[in-house]
């Protein structure tokens, strides 16, 4: 199966560099990026189009998702601490299996087709996730958590351990999970600073990403750089939360960054508003007018697949095919910034993954 898509402006490699050209697909893969025409080759002529990697939310909590809303005035101990407003919710487990598939129809509509869930529940929280998600194109990175079950058996069936706090586990407990998903290869993540600042215990335990920062001292935030610890930011989450919001700037310049979208009680899972929201709140409290919206791009593409040891979909030669097609007939000087503070769901033309062409607004 091939197709070459022509007429483009593609954000090609690593550094999503404006390319008027063309790109060539065959069996999932791509095999040119091209500028200019593709010649006598016959091609789905994009008018222009923008083709750019396509998201991955690096957070969510997607088990969540039947909840939207539920208790918005309450504090975030409320509703997600032990014995808050979600489980209540979560007692029924066909609402919590509908309210996951909603959300990852959600995601690919918005042009998302990676997430990577902290998910509870022990070894039946990941089957649950499984089941949804395994039926999507949207690839899940499922990291779990023992809450109860034998840690080595839930870890067999999932990508790592999300942890929800460190103060929820004993530290020699921490520990042990630690070695296991070492020795088996797997990720280890752990919410850091969403509340309080627990960064200097988070760090002992060598995670693989922290996700928050949001209320990360400075002593933390540099520690988190000199140990080179990739971040997941996840701002909208955290004012809609109400728990402050993390030095955006800062930690975008300090370590490896990716963006997410959290719980889906209290956030959407489009990461289109995600990057519109990080972007103006970290120019506007820096009052930095240099600050690039391509590594905002970046944070929301890229680097999700980086942190969470996925094959990159950056637009080159033997990469998988893994984007989504903008629409381009506004006048768009600048590309990048189309898409990071412009764009809404219907600027999407098409979503690629591999050989499939999914949603979009019927272009292709
Ligand atoms: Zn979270």
């Amino acid at each position: 199966m091939k197709r070459i898509f022509g007429n483009a402006v593609i954000l090609a490699g690593d550094e999503l560099e404006p390319t008027h050209g063309y790109l060539v697909v065959e069996d999932g893969v791509i095999v040119e990026v091209g500028e200019g025409s593709p010649g006598r080759r016959s091609y789905i002529d994009l008018k222009r189009g923008i083709i750019c990697p396509s998201f991955t939310n690096a957070h969510t909590h997607v088990g969540d998702a039947c909840g939207r809303d539920a208790g918005a005035y309450k504090s975030i101990s409320e509703r997600v601490g032990k014995g808050g407003v979600k489980f209540e919710l979560l007692r029924d487990e066909g609402k919590v299996k509908r309210g996951m598939a909603s959300a990852l129809e959600e995601m690919l509509t918005s042009g998302t087709l990676a997430f990577a869930d902290f998910r509870e529940g022990g070894a039946r929280g990941v089957e649950l996730l499984k089941s949804v998600a395994g039926a999507s194109p949207v690839d899940a990175t499922v990291l779990g958590r023992p809450d109860g079950d034998d840690p080595a058996e839930v870890l067999e069936q999932c990508h790592g351990f999300g942890i929800s706090s460190v103060a929820d586990y004993a530290e020699k407990e921490l520990l042990e999970l630690r070695r296991l998903a070492r020795r088996r290869g797997k990720l280890f993540a752990v919410h850091c600073a969403e509340v309080n600042d627990d960064t200097a215990e988070v760090l002992k335990l060598e995670p693989d990403f922290v996700v928050h920062l949001t209320n990360a001292g400075d002593a933390g935030i540099e520690e988190v750089f000199h140990r080179k610890i990739p971040a997941v930011l996840c701002p909208r989450a955290n004012g809609s939360f109400a728990v402050g919001l993390p030095r955006i700037k800062e930690i975008l310049e300090g370590t490896l960054v990716a963006l997410g979208t959290d719980n889906s009680m209290a956030n959407s899972l489009n990461m289109l508003r995600e990057m519109e929201f990080v972007f103006k709140l970290a120019r506007g409290m820096s009052r930095d007018y240099e600050l690039d919206a391509r590594e905002i791009l970046k944070a929301a593409t890229l680097n999700g697949r980086k942190l969470l040891k996925l094959e990159s979909n950056a637009i080159e030669d033997g990469n998988l095919a893994s984007f989504i097609i903008f629409r381009n007939n506004n006048y768009i000087y600048d590309p990048v910034l189309g898409i990071v503070h412009r764009f809404e769901i219907s600027d999407i033309k098409g979503i690629v993954k591999g050989d499939t062409l999914l949603g979009g607004n019927g272009i292709v």
